[in-house]
């Protein structure tokens, strides 16, 4: 396909890196150019698109390409990352459970290189931290926020990225951070809720691909925000929506409500 940019997909043959696959198939603006497994997947060395190997080595798979795209595990996507800085290729990161010195890497190498950071390429759930963020200024401190996420038995971090993306919102829309609110787990002699508290409570089975629920609860009233995937197609149209619209920009940190023009 002649004109269209090349991607490399890190983590191609997980259940994120297939739809990924299938959205840059259906996206005439992109071809796939290299796919990336972990060296130990049996898969390796098997064609996945007409000419198109899957590999275990980041570096060259980049080199090759236009922009990258990883949900695989955190150590793999920093590996996309550093090669992706060294090359000067841009990176979408749909990847989740970063630790805080993983997630300051990121800051740092997105100095070098243009970056779209997003624990949720779904436009809906980026809607969602939009009036999450609204609702938490209009409403004030008076409605307490408490957040419950749920998600397939597979998944390997909690709470979810955008349980704590969500949160923040919350907490940026009081003008205060998640860091000195948040309340991820109650046992035992809890004491009472302490005023400005932020919960974040984490369920976990089956097949689901995510639904997050944020309630705010006042006195004789609550107000519900809820946001549920049946697929994870969705998420990987949006990875590829903020694929094309980072090429070409500046390096930096981005995120998917400014994909989106939610936010500067
Ligand atoms: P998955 O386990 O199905 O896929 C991860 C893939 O990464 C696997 O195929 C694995 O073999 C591969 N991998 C492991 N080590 C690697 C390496 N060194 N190099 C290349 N690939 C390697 O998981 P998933 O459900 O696809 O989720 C992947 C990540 O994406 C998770 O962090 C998840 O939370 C996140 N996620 C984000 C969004 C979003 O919108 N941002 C949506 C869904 C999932």
């Amino acid at each position: 396909m002649s004109g269209a940019r090349r991607v490399a997909v890190v983590g191609a043959l997980g259940r994120m890196g297939e739809r990924v696959r299938a959205a840059v198939e259906e996206e005439p603006g992109l071809v796939l150019g290299a796919a990336v497994e972990a060296p130990d997947h049996p898969g390796l060395g098997n064609e996945v698109a007409p000419g198109v190997r899957l590999g275990s080595e980041v570096g060259p798979a980049l080199a090759s390409c236009d922009v990258g795209i990883a949900f695989a595990t955190p150590a793999a996507t920093l590996e996309l990352l550093r090669a992706a800085a060294d090359a000067g290729v841009p990176a979408v990161v749909g990847t989740t459970g970063f630790s805080e010195a993983e997630r300051s890497e990121i800051e740092v190498l997105a100095k070098r290189v243009p970056v779209v950071l997003a624990a949720n390429f779904s436009v809906a759930v980026n809607v969602l931290f939009h009036l999450a963020r609204l609702a938490a200024d209009l409403l004030g401190p008076a409605y307490d926020a408490e957040i419950v996420e749920l998600h397939h038995g597979a998944k390997v971090d909690a709470p979810s990225g955008t349980a704590l993306r969500l949160g923040a919102a919350v907490a940026e829309g009081r003008g205060e951070r998640l860091a000195d609110h948040a309340i991820l787990a109650r046992e035992g002699e809890t004491g009472p809720r302490p005023a400005g508290a932020i919960g974040i409570q984490t369920l976990r089975g089956g097949d689901n691909p995510g639904e997050h629920s944020l309630l705010f609860l006042g006195a004789g009233e609550r107000l519900e925000l809820a946001h549920r995937s049946a697929t994870r197609a969705h998420f990987a149209r949006g990875a590829v929506r903020a694929a094309l619209w980072l090429l070409g920009r500046p390096p930096a940190l981005y995120d998917m409500e400014q994909v989106l023009g939610l936010r500067s």
